[in-house]
């Protein structure tokens, strides 16, 4: 099958689409050792793709969920040595990506690729995909509190999107409440900061819904591959 190059570059984890159309048209793609660069070219599996001389490898595109326990890193390494999300994955014959970032002590559903065009479209903030949170917060969010969430808080001279919030428990003996946000921003700590803005600490947090994509019956550990189906329908 003849595929566009600068989508090829793309699914390779090289670059983004954009990157790689710049790649071409500034000189720094060969196929089949000739130089290209006309956007639109048609490649296929035969054609040997090199980017600044080195060969781009055209594997086999796989995304997993994976349920991410808390302490564990959402990094390829760790200089500290911890537990990484891709230990999870030692045992697969191609090496996967994550899909974005959980915090260290965040539990919940992230996605792992190697697929790097899908990677950067999911994360691409035009494409605003719905994640759904579950924190255990300090306190109770009063009704203005809820307003300021749900209409935006100023992180950093950033005012966030509007959100949807749900409170699902509250505990009056231990002074703690489970709340639902749902936000397709995705900024450093955005949850945690969030709650900060409005005064609350979050002492646990949990990803429970990406885009469409529910943990069902994983356990905290486990993984699935994603199906032909829900990868057509993420992109
Ligand atoms: N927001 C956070 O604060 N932490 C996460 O891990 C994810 C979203």
């Amino acid at each position: 099958m003849k595929l566009r190059l600068q989508k090829v570059i793309a699914e390779a984890g090289i670059a983004s689409r954009r990157k790689a159309e710049i790649l071409i048209t500034s000189g720094q793609v060969t196929v089949n050792g000739n130089l290209v660069t006309t956007l639109g070219t048609k490649v296929d599996d035969n054609d040997k793709i090199e980017v600044n001389g080195v060969p781009i490898h055209k594997e086999q595109l796989h995304t997993y969920l994976l349920y991410k326990p808390r302490n564990v890193v959402s990094t390829v390494s760790d200089n500290k040595g911890r537990k990484t999300v891709t230990d999870f994955f030692k045992d697969l014959p191609y090496r996967l990506y994550p899909v974005g970032r959980l915090d260290y002590d965040t539990s919940g559903l992230l996605l792992m690729t190697n697929d790097g065009e899908l990677a950067n479209r999911l994360m691409h903030p035009k494409n605003e995909i719905e994640k759904v949170y579950v924190a255990k917060i300090s306190g109770f969010l009063t009704a203005s509190e809820i307003y300021d969430l749900k209409h935006g808080v100023t992180i950093d001279g950033r005012k966030t999107a509007p959100a949807k919030v749900k409170i699902i428990k509250t505990d009056k003996n231990r002074n703690i409440q489970l709340v639902q946000l749902t936000i397709h921003e995705g900024h450093y700590h955005q949850v945690k900061n969030m709650f900060k803005a409005v005064n609350h600490l979050v002492d646990k947090l949990s990803r429970e819904r990406y885009a469409f994509l529910t943990l069902k019956s994983l356990i905290s550990g486990e993984y699935r591959e994603l199906t032909h189906e829900e990868i057509n329908k993420l992109k």
